[in-house]
């Protein structure tokens, strides 16, 4: 598996962190997780063809997460009349509710038009997939009573969870169990906590606690760039931290 951040930041605009956005190569299938704001213009920057993604997860429906789905839908869709129709399935996965919000969205922006290949539309919740060569497990996590989903995929012997926006919870630490990297929500430093995200010192518990080998500080609120969340993260936990930036890659 590679994985690509394509965005670390959060819902307040900045030119250093787009909205939330990871790409992940994963066997021979390309796996869009989660599309705000900018993630459209992400893949082109990290040169991840956009026509060819095969499934995207979105991780619950707040903007940062969500907006450019239909950027992401209709951009498909426009290139299809200029001869690059697009005819391979394509499979969107969420939380519960997600097929409604897709439909209203879909509703809402380009209503008329019909696609040339076929789109699934799944939400799974507390449940594991298997997809080709690779399987996936989503959980829900706490983030002021929102469906959330964070997700744990798994390929040869190796796993990546998306943690998505979220406080610490015992779901969370469960999906995290002995993974060989977590991605997780650090929105602010431990004297700024905010409910229904975490700090580094609830990161640093999770990691601890569920023996992740690696973990990736990720949804940064730009206005802390200037604290140290890493060695903040590092008092709770031993093992390596990184602090994500934009179209950075990591092997797993
Ligand atoms: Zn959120
Ligand atoms: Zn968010």
């Amino acid at each position: 598996m590679k994985l690509t951040i394509l965005g670390s930041g959060v819902t307040m605009p900045s030119l250093t962190r787009n909205a939330a956005g990871y790409y992940l190569k994963i066997g021979t299938n390309h796996v869009l997780i989660d599309c705000g704001s900018g993630t459209l213009r992400q893949l082109l920057k990290a040169k991840v063809k956009w026509q060819e993604l095969d499934y995207i997860f979105i991780s619950h429906r707040h903007p940062d997460h969500i907006t450019d789905l239909m950027a992401i839908m209709h951009a498909i869709y426009v290139a299809g009349h200029f001869n690059n129709q697009r005819i391979k399935p394509l499979v969107l996965v969420g939380y519960k509710g997600f097929k409604q919000d897709y439909h209203y969205f879909r509703q809402a922006t380009f209503p008329a038009g019909r696609e040339s290949y076929s789109i699934k539309i799944m939400e799974i919740k507390q449940s594991a997939k298997q997809f080709s060569s690779w399987r996936v497990r989503a959980t829900s996590v706490e983030h002021g009573g929102l469906e959330v989903n964070a997700y744990r995929f798994e390929h040869q012997g190796k796993s990546l969870v998306l943690g998505s926006d979220c406080d610490y919870n015992q779901n969370l630490v469960k999906i995290c169990h002995q993974t060989d990297l977590a991605v997780l929500d650090c929105m602010m430093p431990i004297v700024k906590k905010l409910p229904g995200h975490m700090s580094p010192k609830e990161c640093g518990q999770t990691a601890k606690e569920a023996r992740v080998k690696k973990i990736v500080l990720t949804h940064i609120n730009p206005k802390y760039d200037n604290i140290n969340l890493k060695k903040q993260a590092k008092k709770y936990y031993q093992g390596p931290v990184v602090i994500a930036k934009d179209l950075m890659t990591i092997k797993i």
